[in-house]
């Protein structure tokens, strides 16, 4: 019997109860599974710096003192007075205080490690991490490993002090045994430590050095398998699936094209070119378009279904509401004047009147494209060649959803072909995300504006200033323009009476924008009924109202080009994608265009600072790897529903963006030698891919 497989259990300082609480901690129950849970940061014994040398210009430092006082502000505020020989500095605490009031009794000494940083001219750390004292700070530097825990853990007797204890037994008894899971040559190019030694050091630093090394090693280690995985899938499919061919360009596209009013920018030239190359090989294209708000997507999506259509199949375009089914439509109308091909709009809300031609028209081939919502993926929905399917703002469809469009493509040999698809999204998703997210996917960028969109003015600003800011909004209305008022939420919660919220805010507003002075206030947000929504925005879309008071409802599409300024109120709420996107609600017309970023009054600094990056940019790709810095992968924009497709164990998508590239291409330089890693001396690949650590959710294969 191997070490590594066996149950932690049995490890020395371990037995049945520890074992229960890491299993259902941690989820660790092998020994192998033990040595790959590492520290997420180190403990410098040789760098305590004494209090009267911290300033707030370093970043995280480790102080050593005596608790002088504690001071329980309120239920919810601690502050700790902490000492050693060279002076006083202030713990504070707003989570955890009454644990942390309890175990920091006066004359106690702790080892605090945190952010300094300046607080009405005085330093403090705010939730600084608290550790048991070193018993020599001055001894010589040696690294010991910290590592994740919880409250249970630590009440169970797992203190970092046993963990460590655990970690060098499990390491006695295993590294031995450790196989080499990358082959030499890759070992060799990228310059890597050895499997074992990475291991060892990631524990036990013998030097910064070794550290860095074995961090590096194991960091590439696991994106290379993570991209190995993702990219295998896509080798096989590309292989195995037939794919609808479509070598020809096509009347339709002709004249569509003839047709424009303008010539395609370089970047959907590119990216047509790059959707053409995908369908007319014989392989089902699985490509991801992204393109901020107004950078031409639409036009893209209507010349791929134009392809399909010069091929003899059909099209169908979804997009995630009613309404904007019925916007999209009504632009495609447009380019499709030219071409003979005909349209349908098919949503929830279309009578069974109007729907049987419709089923009749996709079934017999008469009809070409279809616009719609979910109701295109009922069963009643038949098509003679569905040959391309576009999927716009694809973040609000589910995976089971996209999948029931595979079944709906044209049979052969008793099986259904699925379509191409296009999935459109204009969140912005940082290159390094979207490579894990939709490893499996093809991505094309449009990044580049149609001429003549004019830059849209950001303003910062506090509530102290509404009366200006009304001001503002009576001269835009007064020069014919139209307002949005975006808020974050719809109750007020107790614990958040600061936040507007959207009913009071539309008194507030139609207090100062009476009708009696001819002003027209509507107001839409998630409570209201389909109809009552529908009704409002409707009304705001075709100019009946000045404002439109709304929650983030009106985030996603709707086109009102006389909107000039989008005020976004308690803005400190919102992430910066989220922003972004509200933003590009407006500066569709010909007009100038605001948007006004209204804070509360308790606004931090951090958040001031995110939000004034708003006002330098408005590059989404900039702000998505901005917001993605700030907040972490899981809560981006557009991929927080399904969250990451994998537990990243050690590397940082954000911070490992190069390590991932390059694992990336060495991943794919693998499989383009020997895509079924089937070689002799990619065995161990093969076979490290088998242990299924490494399996990611295939979002396109789902049913
Ligand atoms: P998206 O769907 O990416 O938000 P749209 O396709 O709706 O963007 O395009 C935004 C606006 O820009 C539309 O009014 C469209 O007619 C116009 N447009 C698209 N491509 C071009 C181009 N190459 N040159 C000029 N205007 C364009
Ligand atoms: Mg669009």
């Amino acid at each position: 019997m191997g070490e590594l497989n066996s149950d932690i259990q049995y490890l020395p300082g371990v037995g049945p109860k520890r074992a229960a609480l890491l299993k259902q901690e941690l989820d660790v129950h092998t020994l192998d599974e033990l040595i790959h849970f590492f520290p997420f940061r180190y403990i410098d014994r040789s760098r305590i710096v004494p209090i009267s040398s911290v300033s707030a210009d370093l970043a995280y430092v480790q102080v050593q003192g005596r608790v002088v006082t504690r001071n329980l502000i309120s239920p919810k505020h601690l502050s700790v007075m902490v000492e050693d020989a060279s002076g006083r500095m202030e713990m504070v605490f707003f989570k955890g205080v009454r644990w942390n009031y309890e175990r920091l009794a006066p004359g106690s000494v702790f080892l605090f490690f945190g952010k300094p940083q300046l607080y009405n001219g005085r330093l403090n750390m705010v939730h600084p991490e608290v550790d048991a004292p070193l018993e020599n700070p001055d001894s010589a530097g040696t690294l010991t490993g910290v590592y994740p825990s919880t409250e249970k853990l630590r009440s169970g007797g797992v203190t970092g002090k046993v963990m460590c204890k655990l970690q060098r037994a499990a390491l006695a008894l295993c590294l031995p045994e450790i196989r080499e899971t990358l082959p030499p040559d890759i070992i060799a190019s990228r310059g890597l430590c050895p499997l074992a030694y990475a291991l060892q050091n990631i524990h036990f630093p013998s030097s910064q050095e070794a550290l860095a090394a074995a961090g590096r090693r194991l960091k590439f280690e696991e994106l290379f398998f993570l991209q190995l995985s993702l990219l295998k899938q896509r080798y096989v499919r590309s292989r195995a699936e037939d794919g609808l061919p479509m070598p020809s360009v096509g009347k339709a596209f002709h004249a569509c094209f003839n047709a424009l009013p303008y010539s395609l920018t370089g970047a959907q030239q590119r990216v047509i070119r790059e959707i053409r190359a995908d369908i007319s090989g014989g392989h089902q294209m699985n490509r991801l378009l992204q393109g901020d708000v107004g950078s031409g997507k639409t036009m893209v999506a209507v010349l791929s279904c134009l392809l399909a259509i010069g091929n003899g199949y059909q099209a169908c375009m979804m997009a995630p509401t009613e309404v904007l089914a019925a916007q999209h439509y009504a632009n495609i109308q447009k380019y499709l004047a030219p071409t003979g091909v005909k349209c349908a709009l098919l949503t929830g809300s279309t009578t069974r009147k109007e729907r049987i031609p419709i089923l009749e028209g996709l079934s017999d081939g008469s009809i070409g494209i279809v616009v719609g919502t979910h109701a295109l993926l009922e069963d009643p929905v038949r098509y003679k060649a569905l040959g391309m399917a576009v999927i716009d703002e694809q973040h609000r469809f589910g995976v089971g959803q996209r999948a029931r469009l595979w079944a709906k493509g044209p049979v052969s040999g008793g099986r259904s072909i699925a379509p191409h698809i296009l999935v459109m999204t204009a969140t912005p998703i940082p290159r390094t995300l979207a490579m894990t997210f939709y490893g499996d996917l093809d991505v094309s960028v449009i990044d580049e504006m149609p001429p003549g969109r004019k830059p849209v003015q950001t303003i910062l600003t506090g509530r102290n200033r509404l009366p200006a800011m009304y001001r503002f909004m009576r001269e835009q209305i007064a020069l014919g323009r139209q307002v949005f008022v975006v808020y974050p939420m719809i109750f007020i919660n107790e614990k958040m009476e600061d936040v507007s919220n959207v009913e009071e805010g539309y008194e507030e507003i139609a207090a100062a924008f009476p009708l009696s002075e001819g002003y027209k206030v509507a107001i839409v947000h998630g409570q209201q009924s389909n109809e009552q929504k529908a009704f409002n925005m409707k009304a705001f879309a075709e100019g009946r109202a000045h404002i439109l008071v709304s929650t983030t409802v009106i985030e996603v599409g709707v086109d009102v080009p006389n909107a000039s300024v989008m005020v976004i109120r308690s803005a400190q709420r919102f992430g910066l994608s989220q922003l972004h996107q509200l933003r590009g609600r407006v500066g569709r017309g010909g007009e100038k265009s605001y948007c006004i970023l209204v804070t509360d009054q308790k606004t931090s600094r951090e958040a001031r600072q995110r939000l004034e990056l708003m006002c330098r940019t408005e590059d989404g790709f900039e702000i998505a790897e901005e917001d993605m810095r700030m907040r972490g992968p899981g809560d981006l924009e557009g991929t927080q529903q399904s969250g990451l497709p994998v537990n990243l164990r050690i590397a940082s998508i954000v911070k490992d963006a190069r390590l991932l590239e390059d694992a990336r291409d060495c991943a794919m330089g693998v499989l383009d030698a020997d895509p079924s890693l089937s070689a002799p001396g990619n065995s161990v690949l093969a076979r490290e891919l088998r242990k299924g650590k490494y399996e990611i959710e295939d979002y396109s294969k789902i049913s």
